[in-house]
């Protein structure tokens, strides 16, 4: 398997782990784009949220739970964050296993891009 997502699941490529239950794993974007800026991962490889089953579609409720958890930690709940998920190609896509961005501490564009 040489998805570097499930690679971190694996523990074969160092990562800091932010949260982790059975279905899901949060850690630091290694180049970050904002003060705070952490990846929340399904631990399953899904490619992308175009290849979400019926059946896998709650995991993006528990990510984004997740998210706003960890956003409470980083004391970004109340300033602000944004949560981006990309998927394929034209979305920016770069790492195919799906992810959840949470990106905060500073003023994002009002933009979403
Ligand atoms: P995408 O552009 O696919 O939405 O986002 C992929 C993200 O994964 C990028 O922000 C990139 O910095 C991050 N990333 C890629 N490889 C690694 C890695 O090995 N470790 C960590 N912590 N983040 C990674
Ligand atoms: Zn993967």
């Amino acid at each position: 398997m040489d998805c570097v997502f499930c690679q971190i699941v694996a523990g074969k490529i160092p990562s800091t782990t932010l949260y982790q239950d059975e279905e899901v794993l949060a850690f630091w974007d290694i180049n970050p784009m904002a003060p705070t800026h952490i990846l929340i991962i399904p631990k399953k490889h899904i490619p992308s949220l175009a290849n979400i089953t019926d059946d896998e579609s709650p995991l993006i409720g528990r990510m984004a739970k997740v998210a706003n958890r960890l956003a409470k930690e980083a004391g970004v709940s109340e300033s602000g964050y944004r949560l981006v998920v990309s998927s394929g190609e034209d979305g920016g896509q770069v790492v195919p296993h799906l992810h959840m961005h949470l990106l905060g501490g500073r003023k994002l564009s009002a933009r979403p891009c």
